[in-house]
């Protein structure tokens, strides 16, 4: 089996790929940074981030596993002590496969006909260089909402515990299969109303961003930001793709979720 890794590059992230790359080819593993087959993530979820982004052209062969070296992260839930069990298991090819949706983005241009495609693992942000962000929102080809304020949010259900979560969205399953609009600071008063609740959307349906003032925007997929100009309409779905990590050992979401962000006030009581 041929592998990759990717490391945060502060001292014990780097010390920790050193081990693991050595401890998998004196098990007959090939190192591949091209092609590998699993990639660990040694860092913080901000590094899983960046290798998906890195192999994103090849998913379908590839499955991820994280390894955190600050606080426990959604997608790096590996201890360093654990390195040389995961090595092991890696090895063995112990492991099951789980997949997660992601976030498919379009962005259609004004005066030109090639649109871009993105994929985003935890979300896709858009901001406006101008003090108020003023756009339409289309569900479906219908006209729902015309939005002002500072942004909007939209998330894949693993992103749901990251951005999404601090703008008061709610946590989504990763088995279901949606993507979720939330607001940032809309304005609401008696001249501008916006629906004020977090949106979730099935897999099919399309949520459609249209442009009231100027073209250009402040972009976000993951951590990548782009500044995009002449923007025709930008276009989300729950992408065909999906993200494959490796599981080793069961660790369901919620008790992710508890450990991340409440487990400290039930060990008390
Ligand atoms: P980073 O690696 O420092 O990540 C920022 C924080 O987000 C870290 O604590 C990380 O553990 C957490 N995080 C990332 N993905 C998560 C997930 N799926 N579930 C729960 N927590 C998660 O910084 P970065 O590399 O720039 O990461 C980009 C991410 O930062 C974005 O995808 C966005 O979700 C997040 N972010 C959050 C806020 C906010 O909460 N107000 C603002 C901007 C960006």
């Amino acid at each position: 089996m041929k592998f990759a890794i990717q490391s945060r590059n502060d001292k014990l992230s780097n010390e920790l790929m050193a081990q693991a790359k050595k401890y998998l080819t004196e098990f007959g593993l090939t190192f591949d940074e091209e092609e590998p087959e699993i990639v660990l993530s040694i860092g913080g979820d901000g590094t899983l981030l960046h290798a998906f982004h890195k192999y994103i052209h090849r998913l379908e062969d590839t499955s991820f596993v994280g390894i955190h070296t600050g606080h426990l992260g959604f997608y790096a839930d590996w201890k360093p002590s654990e390195i040389e069990k995961l090595v092991i298991a890696i090895a063995r090819k112990e492991f099951e496969v789980a997949d997660y949706p992601l976030l498919e983005v379009t962005i259609n241009y004004q005066h030109y006909q090639k649109s871009t495609k993105y994929l985003a693992l935890n979300e896709s942000t858009v901001k406006s260089p101008e003090v108020t962000f003023v756009m339409d929102v289309e569900l479906n080809g219908e006209h729902f909402e015309r939005f002002r304020g500072d942004g909007l949010c939209i998330s894949t259900p693993s992103g749901s515990t990251a951005y999404n979560k601090a703008l008061g969205g709610a946590i989504i399953h990763p088995a279901i299969p949606a993507l979720q609009l939330t607001e940032m600071a809309s304005i609401n008063n008696r001249v501008f109303r916006t629906v004020g609740s977090p949106l979730v959307l099935p897999k099919h349906h399309s949520l459609m961003l249209v442009p009231v003032n100027g073209p250009d925007f402040m972009l976000t997929i993951d951590h990548l930001q782009l500044l995009h100009k002449d923007v025709k309409s930008i276009e989300y779905r729950v992408a065909e793709e999906k993200v494959r990590f490796a599981r080793f050992r069961p660790f369901p979401f919620w008790k992710r979720v508890s450990d991340s962000f409440v487990a400290s006030e039930v060990k008390d009581e």
